[in-house]
């Protein structure tokens, strides 16, 4: 990607270093993607959490997927919700289901792709958007059909 998508003055994510989703955003700054696995039962889960839904156990690790999924639904935003989004807009949001961790979705930015060209199933993958100064990377998604 040549030209950052997230414009100068729009607010990161600031991970919380005792919140359960610091793993994953340790992993997003390595270029990884990754999802919350149940260390005892094995369940995968995004977003992360504290405790397993399926066997209430507090222990879990990071499994790394692959970053290719398909888009299970999707939206254009034309209304800037911030005002650092104000030449941004419109732009796209998607929701993804990871390929090789069934039913598990993500939400994120569609990038480099027309809005009338997103169709549910499109392939994607995952790319990662660097904002050193801020000690943060963004997982973006990118169409892999084209
Ligand atoms: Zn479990």
């Amino acid at each position: 990607m040549t030209e950052s998508f997230m414009p100068a003055g729009m607010p990161l994510p600031q991970p919380d270093p005792d919140s359960p989703d610091v793993g994953f955003w340790e992993a997003c700054n390595r270029h990884e993607l990754v999802v919350q696995r149940c260390s005892d039962c094995g369940v995968l889960r995004h977003t992360p959490e504290l405790i397993c839904h399926e066997c209430y156990s507090f222990k879990y690790d990071w499994h790394k997927v692959s970053g290719k999924a398909t888009v299970y639904s999707h939206m254009n935003v034309v209304h800037p919700v911030h005002p650092a989004l104000r030449d941004r807009v419109p732009f796209n949001v998607v929701l993804v289901e990871l390929s090789d961790a069934p039913g598990i979705r993500m939400i994120g930015n569609l990038v480099e792709c027309a809005y009338e060209d997103i169709h549910i199933g499109m392939p994607v993958e995952v790319v990662f958007e660097d904002h050193p100064n801020e000690g943060v990377t963004l997982p973006l998604w990118k169409r892999t059909d084209k």
